[in-house]
């Protein structure tokens, strides 16, 4: 299993755990790809005490100050309407102990039964929602429970007292109508601004080290840390800087860690971006 940076402590001994790690490796509402049942697995085995430590940024120590246990993955073997009663029930376990579950999908139709066992037990209950899409499709292809589809089903039960969706980039008229009906804020990514706005009155080098970006948008770099600026914040950034440019290196794109070909896409947009402030400043 796994050690979150040396935090997860085994069960056995610990049962007032306080932080309760979960697996869903479920990924049969997903529309497009297969994959995202690999999530729990991946995300345990980058997790390890071997690459990172259990501190975070704002001097927790996550294994001194609380207790974490990792459950194991919910039985997803079944058909899907056995899976979500299985996460329902294993989410409410956690929530009946008083300790807190951090869920690892998964596609995101894993949110509504997780969300219906917080409702027995956290109600009224807010939601932040980081997603391009707002997931609230009536259906998709005749499913009610795709992952295009969770926070329809969320609002309709009445799971959530509020929901405010960040990141939004794909949005139909329909979306917008349902978001209106039960009140959803959708913050879509048109709607974020927040250009550094730099200014320069000698002639203007940039150099661009790949790893700027965060790994999500730009993987195929030689290190990855996460927390890093957007491709969008960086193009931003580029397109609101006031000075003349003379001149552009992009450096530390590692093609064998860039298995989608992502961050060399990001890499030629920097470019593009660059060369179109050097022919029009
Ligand atoms: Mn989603
Ligand atoms: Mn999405």
């Amino acid at each position: 299993m796994s050690d979150f940076g040396g935090a997860v402590k085994p069960l056995s001994g610990n049962p007032d755990f306080k932080i309760a790690v979960l697996g869903v490796p479920f990924d049969e509402k997903s529309s497009y790809l297969r994959g995202a049942a690999g999530g729990p697995g991946a995300i345990r085995a980058v997790s390890t005490g071997k690459c990172y430590c259990g501190w975070t940024e704002l001097g927790v120590d996550l294994e001194e100050e609380t207790v974490m246990v990792d459950l194991g993955d919910v039985d997803t073997s079944g058909d899907p309407d056995k899976t979500f009663g299985l996460i329902e029930k294993a989410v409410a376990g956690v929530l009946a102990k008083g300790a807190v579950p951090i869920v690892l999908g998964g596609d995101h139709s894993i949110t509504y039964p997780v969300l219906k066992a917080f409702a027995a037990a956290h109600k009224p209950l807010d939601v932040l929602h980081f997603d391009a899409h707002p997931d609230l499709y009536d259906d998709l292809y005749g499913d009610r429970l795709s992952h295009a589809c969770p926070f329809a089903r969320i609002l309709e039960d009445g799971l959530a007292e509020s929901v405010v969706q960040v990141g939004v980039r794909a949005v139909t008229s329909a979306h917008r109508s349902k978001a209106l009906k039960h009140g959803v804020r959708m913050v879509e990514m048109k709607e974020i601004q927040e250009p550094l706005r730099f200014k320069f009155s000698n002639p203007l080098y940039i150099s661009f080290d790949m790893d700027a970006l965060d790994p999500a948008f730009a993987p195929g770099v030689s290190h990855h840390e996460p927390g890093g600026l957007s491709t969008r914040q960086a193009v931003q950034i580029i397109q609101a800087l006031k000075g003349r440019i003379v001149g552009l290196d992009i450096v530390e794109l590692n093609p064998g860690r860039d298995a989608s070909g992502i961050t060399a896409a990001a890499a030629f947009k920097i470019v593009k971006e660059v060369a179109g402030r050097i022919v029009r400043p």
